[in-house]
């Protein structure tokens, strides 16, 4: 019974795992798709504004930015999940052994500083930030340039979707802040399957009200993970008041983007190699508390 059990649980874990990367395309391809027809067909929304249309190149314009930070996105996403940033086939050494060094009784070997087991990914990540739930991998050493990347992008693309949608807002409230309006905007999906509103006008309700909350949940992690990079801390170490590997805002940059810190972010195809190997870590302050 508990194999059964146990084999049900494996099942639904494996099922479920993409769902989380599966829903996060379909939310930015439709925000995507939403601005590009607001872009298209609707700028401008109010009737009056209708005099000044949006110029072909205006328009253009428009799409190409959106584009860019879409292309960016995915290019950043998939680059991120490829990136394997464990200790699979990675020469550890034999003779640096020393302080912050420790033993992975799962995988059978001696681990370097900055480096902990994830249990989801079942092998020990260099410099291991955190396990990524939206991605199902861990943020580390080697890929943590493309996972910042793709969260500033996703971060700049849901504020310009946020205000591209306060036309959606306007409208809808223009009409009055009745009951009507209000539950649109807060509970889009009971009004559609009560028959309240229209397909159209909930599927505009619903993007903009997730645009409005993914910026907000976005924000809050893109610029906690940016704090971390300008003190040199991972995830982890930021429980601590202690920063044991800052090397000063510059150095920061240049070990968690890599050489190439200050343009690597516009594209992830330019090059920018990490100076550091993920073993070996400069000291710069106490590892452990004083007494
Ligand atoms: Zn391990
Ligand atoms: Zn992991």
């Amino acid at each position: 019974m508990t194999s059964f059990a146990s084999q049900v649980f494996v099942r639904v874990d494996k099922f479920c795992r993409p769902l989380p990367i599966v829903l996060n395309t379909f939310l930015v391809f439709s925000i995507t798709a939403e601005v590009s027809y607001l872009v298209l067909v609707e700028a401008p929304l109010e009737a009056d504004q209708k005099k000044t249309v949006w110029s072909a190149f205006w328009k253009a314009f428009h799409l190409l930015v959106q584009y860019f930070m879409l292309g960016n996105i995915c290019w950043n996403a998939l680059l991120f999940l490829r990136t394997s940033p464990s200790i699979k086939g990675v020469f550890l050494g034999v003779e640096g052994m020393g302080q912050g060094w420790r033993y992975c009784y799962t995988c059978e070997t001696h681990t370097p500083p900055r480096c902990s087991h994830c249990y989801d990914c079942k092998v020990c990540v260099l410099r291991r930030d955190h396990h990524c739930v939206f991605f199902g991998q861990c943020v580390g050493f080697r890929n943590y340039r493309y996972f910042l990347s793709c969260l500033f992008f996703m971060w700049s693309g849901l504020l310009y979707a946020t205000l591209m949608n306060a036309e959606v807002f306007i409208v809808i409230l223009k009409e009055g802040v009745t009951m009507h309006s209000i539950l649109l905007l807060i509970i889009p999906w009971i009004m559609l399957v009560s028959g309240q509103v229209t397909a159209q006008a909930f599927a505009f309700a619903f993007i903009a009200d997730t645009c409005v909350v993914g910026f907000l949940l976005v924000s809050a992690f893109f610029f906690f993970h940016l704090v971390l990079m300008f003190r040199g801390q991972t995830t982890r170490e930021w429980y601590s008041t202690r920063r044991p590997y800052n090397l000063g805002l510059r150095g920061n940059l240049r070990h968690t983007l890599g050489l190439r810190w200050y343009l690597c972010w516009l594209c992830p195809l330019i090059p920018s190699p990490l100076p550091g190997d993920g073993i070996n870590f400069q000291v710069t302050g106490l590892l452990e508390p004083t007494r």
